[in-house]
């Protein structure tokens, strides 16, 4: 396997674009080599600019959940193209996906297409506090809510409570209002409430994607929200990893929770710039044009992206995968650890319906600290030898795979032989 093309195409967009890419996952930066530029994708396979075929748990980090090319999707998005791209007006389509949307979600009236996952969140803080008439909001060490100011905070282990900004040039003011709890603690939430009387709410990934896969532990959603109903504080889902991929009706359906406000994303555009938040109508008749909080979006509820969408998930409610993705990832729970077992690594594996992703360590990984203490090292050497056999995964240590309903027993088995492989090649590191 070689990557001539996607070595020679990166050292030419290193001179454009900003390390050649436009997200910095996308640039291997954890893994080390060149990233691999793609070509194209159908079903569960994506080809690369040197015509390496892989079998893909990217998925473009969640949406593409039914595979790449999905003959319905894409039939739904020829039709719509021949009707006009954009037109600043309202389109009949919309009020078809806003339904599917509040269907699945109970909590949810009333909903608000945005353009991202990002754009949905920083609209639900903002919601969060309209609505609430207070400024604070806890987030997780670990969670990852898009790149909006106020959640870019230091999340390391050692920050936990100084909620320090994680970037350049997001001022000390705009995360003055961010509190840190760690995950499945409870108690690291109370402490804040018992120091600040002026918090909105609680934003919180159900199960977390974005430390790798976290899961929350007992009933830990359950008890967060009924604390926070004692103190008048909202508790703000981010589905916009889990939201039609968990279950339907993302993890709030698996977990038994309801969110007061929800965040979507991801699988809702079925590959298409789509973000969403929604609420009960109390909440959302906060909302401009209705209320008195503001938030608009020139392309929001683009027609295209809205046709993808619904034809995306129609076709996933039809489907139920969700059965499948659990025994495909037991499966491939049981890959992992039969293979590291057989090779002597030590591994740690997390899985939560149609996520999953190995740590190299011992003992549990339960919050953010435990995550940190996996070896990226090893996790490099595996990355790049599953790549070599025709496997392509998120490139970091710390991102969930995903699976899409489309996964045969063939692509299985050759994931099989490539974790063989690849754990062969981190016990010999
Ligand atoms: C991906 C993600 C976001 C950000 O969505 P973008 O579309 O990348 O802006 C926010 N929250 C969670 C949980 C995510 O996984």
């Amino acid at each position: 396997m070689d990557f001539k093309n996607s070595e020679k195409l990166y050292k030419k967009g290193l001179k454009h674009l900003v390390g050649a890419v436009n997200s910095p996952v996308r640039a291997f930066a954890s893994v080390g080599g060149n990233p691999l530029f793609i070509k194209k994708a159908k079903g569960t396979v994506i080809t690369d600019v040197d015509g390496n075929d892989y079998i893909d748990y990217v998925l473009s980090y969640g949406p593409m959940i039914l595979g790449h090319r999905h003959k319905k999707v894409e039939k739904a998005i020829k039709k719509a193209l021949k009707n006009g791209y954009t037109f600043g007006a309202s389109t009949k389509n919309e009020i078809k996906l806003a339904k599917i949307v509040c269907d699945a979600f109970p909590g949810m009236d009333k909903v608000r297409f945005v353009n991202s996952g990002t754009e949905a969140v920083l609209s639900a803080l903002r919601l969060a506090r309209a609505y609430t008439g207070n400024d604070k909001i806890i987030k997780f060490a670990g969670c990852y809510h898009g790149h909006s100011d106020a959640l870019l905070v230091a999340a390391g282990s050692g920050l936990v409570t100084l909620s320090l900004p994680g970037s350049k040039g997001v001022p000390e003011g705009a995360v003055k209002n961010t509190l840190i709890a760690n995950y499945n603690d409870l108690e690291s939430v109370k402490a804040h409430f018992e120091k600040h009387d002026d918090i909105a709410g609680v934003i919180i990934e159900p199960i977390a994607g974005n430390m790798g896969v976290v899961l929350p532990q007992g009933n830990f959603l359950k008890e967060l929200k009924a604390y926070l109903e004692t103190k008048n504080a909202l508790l703000i889902v981010d589905e916009v990893m889990t939201g039609f991929r968990s279950k339907f009706g993302g993890a709030q359906e698996l977990l038994g929770v309801e969110a007061d406000i929800t965040c979507l994303g991801k699988v809702i555009g079925g590959g298409f710039p789509v973000g969403a938040y929604g609420a009960r109508n109390e909440i959302m008749e906060m909302v401009s044009p209705l209320g008195a909080m503001y938030q608009a979006g020139t392309l929001s509820g683009n027609p295209i992206a809205m046709a993808a969408g619904i034809a995306t998930l129609t076709e996933l409610k039809k489907q139920n995968p969700y059965q499948k993705f659990d025994e495909i990832a037991a499966r491939l729970e049981q890959m992992l650890r039969e293979k590291a077992n057989k090779h002597g690594v030590d591994i740690v594996v997390n899985r939560y319906g149609s996520m999953i992703n190995p740590f190299f360590k011992r003992g549990v990984v339960t919050n953010f600290e435990e995550a940190q203490e996996s070896d990226t090292k090893k996790f490099a050497v595996f990355f790049w030898e599953l790549v070599k056999n025709g496997i392509f995964l998120p490139p970091s240590q710390f991102e969930a795979w995903f699976l899409s309903s489309a996964l045969s027993e063939k692509d299985l088995e050759q994931t099989e032989n490539a974790i063989d492989k690849a754990m062969e090649a981190v016990a010999k590191q």
